[in-house]
């Protein structure tokens, strides 16, 4: 039994989540040696044209190749990792590795202007470092600055002090795109937003997963459908690219194209892998011309 703060409330111990607790906080006590060790790989998504299916962008997802425990999602360290600092490493060297690998993806093929999207943790947006952090990843690989993209949350983009980042203006005046993921879970300030120097709104899972065709009738939700198409008329009047996360059958990606969605990610399009199934996937696209 524990004491749960004050007021004569009780909690009763559950065994197994703090088992759950001690095992997190040892696989984030394993994380800068891990870093030290290269044990981190990123996979790419690709984020294909909703008109003509054509892979415009990938998005940098980290992945923790662990010695004991294999693959291991960023789900289960990303939070631990963003709350004990480490994040900001382990956010740069994702960040060089994206930048390095989408490099190599433009000297290969000379003819496709692939985008990668790599992701900001809060942490990293409100370091004072993080624009010289992005200049130098981008002069050491060589990637032009309009081929990086930066997902930023809505709380990402607020700040610490609730503010707009300031940073965000220097971002963008180096060239490189802002995309603000999971739109519409978060905290949205639709008057900051405006005046925001942002490309790209990622349309958060949630509303995409409200539009089903996965059984032999379509059912949908006409309230996410309807949520969709008046987020897709804001991103447009404010001349922003709409992409739609988590799109898994084709009943969604037909609706989100008739919505005037722009992109679309999601395990229907591909899910993420590692690099060389992107290179796979130019190939075949014929993209060397
Ligand atoms: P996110 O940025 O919103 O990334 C999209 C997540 O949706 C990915 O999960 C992706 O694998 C998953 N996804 C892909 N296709 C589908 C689909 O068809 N349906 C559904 N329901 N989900 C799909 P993942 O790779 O586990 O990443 C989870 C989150 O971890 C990311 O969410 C992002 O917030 C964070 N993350 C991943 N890599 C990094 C990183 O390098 N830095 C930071 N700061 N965060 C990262
Ligand atoms: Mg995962
Ligand atoms: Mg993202
Ligand atoms: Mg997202």
């Amino acid at each position: 039994w524990a004491k749960a703060e004050g007021r004569g409330r009780w909690a009763v111990f559950d065994p197994e989540r703090s088992a759950r607790d001690i095992a997190r906080s040892a696989l984030v006590a394993g994380l800068p040696a891990a870093l030290d060790r290269g044990e981190f790989v990123v996979h790419y998504q690709p984020i294909v044209s909703l008109l003509d299916g054509q892979m415009l962008a990938v998005e940098a997802l980290v992945r923790w190749q662990h010695p004991e425990l294999g693959l291991i999602g960023p789900a289960r360290f990303i939070g631990l990792a963003e709350e004990t600092g480490i994040i900001v490493r382990l956010g740069e060297w994702v960040l060089r590795q994206a930048c390095r690998d989408a490099e190599a993806w433009r000297r290969e093929f000379p003819g496709t202007r692939l985008v990668v999207s790599v992701n900001l943790a809060a942490r990293q947006a409100d370091d004072a470092g993080i624009v010289d952090t992005v200049a130098d990843a981008l002069v050491t690989t060589g990637l032009p600055a309009d081929l990086l993209q930066l997902e930023l949350t809505e709380s990402a983009v607020m700040g610490s002090a609730g503010e707009p980042l300031r940073s965000l203006h220097r971002l963008a005046a180096l060239g490189v795109r802002l995309a603000i993921d999971d739109f519409g879970t978060g905290y949205s300030n639709l008057a900051y937003l405006r005046r925001l120097p942002i490309h790209c709104l990622k349309l958060a899972g949630p509303f995409v997963e409200g539009i089903r065709g996965d059984g032999p009738e379509v059912t949908v939700d006409h309230r996410d459908e309807r949520i969709v198409d008046a987020l897709v008329r804001l991103a447009h009047a404010l001349e922003l690219w709409v992409t739609a996360e988590a799109v898994e059958t084709p009943v969604q990606a037909e609706r989100l194209r008739a919505l005037r969605c722009d992109t679309g990610q999601g395990r229907f399009f591909g899910a993420p892998g590692p690099a060389g199934e992107i290179v796979a996937r130019l190939r075949d696209s014929g993209a060397a011309a």
